[in-house]
Parts: C-alpha cells; structure tokens; sequence
C-alpha cells in the first residue's frame, strides 16, 4: 500500500516513555526511519556511531554549518548538536517517514524552518509534530523514582524541565497522552495512520 510521507517530530519529558514508543513504531512500520543525530561529543559507553550518533569532530561539525547542512542545530555544555537536512529530504523521496526525536526547543526551531518552507517542499506536506505528556506530574515523579537511575537532584532537574516543556505543548499539532503504554500505542499508531493514509 502506497502512503503518504511524514516527517514526524516527536518530544516528551524524560520518563515518558518516548524513546520505548519510537523503538515499538519502528519494529512495526518498516517504512519509518530514525534520525540519527549528530554530535562532536565522545562517544559513551556502548553507543557506536552512525547508530546513537554521528560522532564527528568540532571541525566537522563546522564545515556543515557553513555549508548550511543542519536542518537545526544546538550547543549544549560545548558541544553541537544538530539534525541533517539531507537524510530527511532523501528518506522522504523513498516514500518513507522520518521520526526525529527532539527536546522541546531544538522541535520550535525544526518548526520554524518547515514553516520557512515552500507549501509544496515534501518535508513541509509531510510535517507533523506530536507531544507526549505523562499522566500527571506526580505520575512523572513516581516513575523517574522507580526508574531508579537518577539521584533526587536529577530527579528534582528532570521535573522542572518536564514542567516548562508540558507548558509548550500548546505548540505541537497533536498531544498524546502517555497514561498507559499499550493504549499510548495504539493511539499514535492510529494517528500515523490515518495522516499517512493507511485507513
Ligand atoms: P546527550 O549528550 O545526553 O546524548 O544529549 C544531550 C542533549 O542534546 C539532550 O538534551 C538531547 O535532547 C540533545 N540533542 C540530541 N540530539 C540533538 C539534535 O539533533 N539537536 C538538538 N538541538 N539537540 C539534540
């Protein structure tokens, strides 16, 4: 079945769940692809490059700024991070979709570059942002406590950020609430599809 391109961008607060929702869409739809990001930060533990990231040197990096090759880019604690232009143009001219997984700033600059667009730029026809919210905010501290992995200044960090970026999630065409995995599925399965055209 022939459908319709998308270029999602998806962002939540860290402990939404976000990144097991991308990993369940891309077992299912063949047709999405990832957008690997790239960084001029080492590399961590077991991440390799061309899979977590691009790892590529501050020269690098700087080459394709110049080049204008970033569709958005960020430095974060000395070190750039951005998103190419060109996989995204050529995934879309496959005929398949791109997912692009990204904080809530970094999606307010991929928004205003798509809005720069011509309306007949196939990035531009296939755009779609989607937000996940938690439950609640008390929802999201019970579940960053029994994550278990960060220490209660994390935890107090990761709340003040989720609850400045759930005030920005007005911004995004679509919000999802993630109150339980299964349903938070099958509620963006359902939305990817009727907007790519599989029903
Ligand atoms: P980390 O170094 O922990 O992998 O990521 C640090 C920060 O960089 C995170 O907040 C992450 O969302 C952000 N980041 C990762 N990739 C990109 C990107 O392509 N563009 C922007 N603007 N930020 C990114």
């Amino acid at each position: 079945m022939k459908t319709k391109p998308l270029f999602i961008v998806m962002s939540a607060p860290s402990g939404c769940g976000k990144s097991t929702l991308i990993d369940m869409l891309l077992q299912e739809y063949h047709d999405i692809v990832y957008s690997i990001s790239c960084t001029t930060r080492a590399p961590r533990g077991e991440e390799e490059d061309g899979l977590d990231y691009h790892f590529l040197s501050k020269e690098r990096f700087e080459e394709l700024l110049k080049e204008d090759a970033f569709l958005e880019y960020a430095k974060v604690h000395d070190n750039y991070y951005g998103t190419l232009k060109a996989p995204i143009v050529e995934v879309l001219a496959e005929g398949n979709t791109m997912i692009l997984d990204i904080d809530v700033q970094g999606a307010a600059k991929v928004r205003e570059y798509v809005r720069s667009l011509p309306n007949t730029d196939p990035l531009k026809i296939g755009y779609v942002d989607i937000f996940i919210n938690p439950p609640s905010l008390e929802e999201l501290r019970e579940r960053l406590e029994r994550r278990g992995t960060d220490s209660l200044e994390v935890i107090e960090k990761r709340m003040r950020n989720a609850e400045g970026e759930i005030a920005r999630a007005g911004e995004y065409m679509f919000q999802v609430t993630n109150d339980d995995l299964a349903i938070c599925y099958k509620r963006l399965c359902d939305l990817i599809d009727a907007l790519s055209g599989r029903m």
